[in-house]
């Protein structure tokens, strides 16, 4: 079997996909109050583009793929996207994260579709909170998408709360509790600086991951545990007769750039090996341009470029909490 691995020896083995800029949500975090321009249809990759790119990808090493946006859910066709993808032998394994508000009528579609597993984001158990945060979200909806999830087994689910000073992080003990009951991963990840308005705010918003950890260490007995599908950057524990786990994701405090074992590829065709780089290829002007459909030529064209990619990973990158460049990333175009 074909393995791809980067300059400094780290095996690449998952590919990101965004599959639209759009969402229905305006997360505080994540976009911008003002007026979103989104990328122009023509320039968002085809649905068949991404099932050639990702199928080239899978032959030369790529065993997991994650769909994400924006919000996946909002674009049309998606459900049949995700069936095109199962048909990709030696994929293992495909998940999607979400906002959760098309769950309840997306679960079963996505589960017949070929789908493994979902990734859901919920930053605050508090109706009015969570409305916010997330400029309109509707928190009764997207709690009825999580048991719609679990009733279809789109398993592990895990759930991303985004920690941030002063408006969600007096809730991280509601969340833990919700790993005793169910069987949900609740992962409580860094507050990363992406947008121009989001960087302004960053610094007094911060809070560490680990700083968290330290204070339910001292209330709860945490076993460190593995899950199946753990091969990303979360470390997972578990309050002794849980059902489900608690996870920490340390973005900026403490990087997990040795075992980064991913690279992106953008709605509008980018592939982009590092998140907080901006180093990209721009795979989807090369196929464009190559004007063929002769497969060979386009599967030549496609691997150069995923090779390419990979050559540029950066080892690791400089981002911290005392951010100050200026070269912000925007989570919705790239997919986090
Ligand atoms: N719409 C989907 C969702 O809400 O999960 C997928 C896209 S969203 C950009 C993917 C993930 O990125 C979410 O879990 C969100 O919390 C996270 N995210 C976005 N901006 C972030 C930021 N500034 N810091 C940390 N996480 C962020």
């Amino acid at each position: 079997m074909n393995k791809l691995i980067d300059n400094f020896g780290r095996e690449i083995s998952y590919l990101r996909v965004s599959i639209t800029d759009r969402c229905n949500y305006r997360c505080i975090y994540c976009q911008s109050e003002k007026k979103f321009e989104f990328i122009p249809h023509q320039e968002i990759l085809r649905f068949e583009e991404i099932v050639e790119i990702v199928q080239e990808a899978v032959n030369l090493g790529i065993t997991n793929v994650r769909i994400t946006g924006g919000e996946p859910l909002v674009r049309k066709g998606v459900v049949d996207f995700i069936k095109k993808l199962r048909e990709i032998k030696k994929l293992e394994d495909i998940s999607l994260t979400t906002n959760g508000f098309f769950l309840s009528e997306y679960a079963e579609k996505l589960k017949d579709a070929g789908l493994n597993r979902v990734n859901i984001s919920l930053d605050s158990l508090q109706e009015e909170k969570y409305k916010k945060i997330t400029r309109g979200g509707n928190l009764e909806k997207v709690l009825k998408g999580i048991d719609f999830a679990l009733k279809e087994n789109l398993l592990p689910i895990k759930i991303n709360t985004v920690l941030i000073k002063g408006i969600n992080d007096n809730e991280v003990d509601d969340f833990v509790k919700l790993t005793l009951k169910r069987p949900l991963n609740i992962r409580f990840i860094e507050f990363m600086p992406s947008g121009e308005e989001v960087i302004n705010e960053f610094e007094n918003k911060f809070i560490s991951v680990q700083e968290i950890k330290e204070k339910l260490i001292k209330k709860y007995l945490l076993k460190p545990i593995k899950i199946s599908t753990a091969n990303g950057p979360a470390k997972y524990f578990q309050i002794k007769g849980g059902e489900g786990t608690i996870g920490f994701i340390t973005a900026l405090s403490q990087h997990f750039c040795k075992t980064c074992n991913r690279i992106r590829l953008t709605s509008e065709g980018k592939l982009r090996p590092c998140l907080f780089s901006n180093k990209e290829v721009d795979i989807k002007q090369a196929i464009r341009n190559a004007k063929t459909d002769d497969k060979i030529i386009r599967s030549k064209i496609i691997r150069n470029d995923i090779g390419e990619a990979i050559s540029i990973k950066p080892e690791g990158h400089k981002l911290n909490k005392k951010f100050s460049n200026r070269e912000f990333f925007k989570m919705s175009k790239i997919g986090g």
